[in-house]
């Protein structure tokens, strides 16, 4: 499984170290993504009710710019997997980037790591006089139930894929 690898107290200095504090209010937001199963992109509406669920009164505007913030200073990273629609996750230091694979018919998306593209991003980074933050590969392709279905042109319009969905691939280190 792939794991969020902050706990709540390096998740404090990791902030602290950048500048922020640790309000009560990103406690709250970045909680929530923490107890999120490997796998799950939440977006700003996603989130604002869930803290609604739990009782939590923070606005959606609050939401927002607490995401903004935190995807700027590399805490979450912002996923942008399907149609145009921004999502947001946990962004654990290196070398624990994950990357994603997604169908670009039904939005099924795999999760998995590779050393090899965190090492090239890192060392480019590096050669570049930058501090990496987050390096993240998007791959796209289509499902074989999609294929297999006479993807494109044969699919139903109906189609929908029975696996559709998060996959979380095992850490898959090609
Ligand atoms: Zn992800
Ligand atoms: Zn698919």
């Amino acid at each position: 499984m792939l794991k969020a690898v902050y706990t709540a107290t390096s998740l404090k200095s990791d902030l602290n170290q950048r500048g922020f504090r640790l309000t009560p209010q990103r406690e709250k937001i970045l909680d929530v993504f923490q107890r999120l199963p490997q796998g799950n992109h939440l977006s700003a509406e996603d989130l604002h009710n869930i803290l609604k669920d739990r009782g939590e009164r923070l606005s959606l505007s609050t939401v927002y710019r607490t995401l903004n913030l935190m995807a700027r200073i590399g805490i979450l990273r912002e996923v942008e997997l399907a149609e145009g629609h921004k999502h947001y996750e946990i962004n654990p230091p290196y070398p624990n980037h994950h990357h994603h694979l997604v169908c670009v018919q039904c939005h099924r998306t795999v999760e998995f790591k590779n050393e090899l593209i965190s090492k090239l991003g890192l060392k480019q980074a590096e050669a570049s006089g930058f501090h990496l933050l987050d390096c993240q590969l998007t791959i796209y392709g289509v499902c074989l139930e999609a294929l297999r279905q006479g993807w494109p042109s044969l699919l139903p319009s109906d189609w929908s894929c029975p696996h559709s969905g998060l996959d979380m691939a095992d850490g898959t280190d090609l």
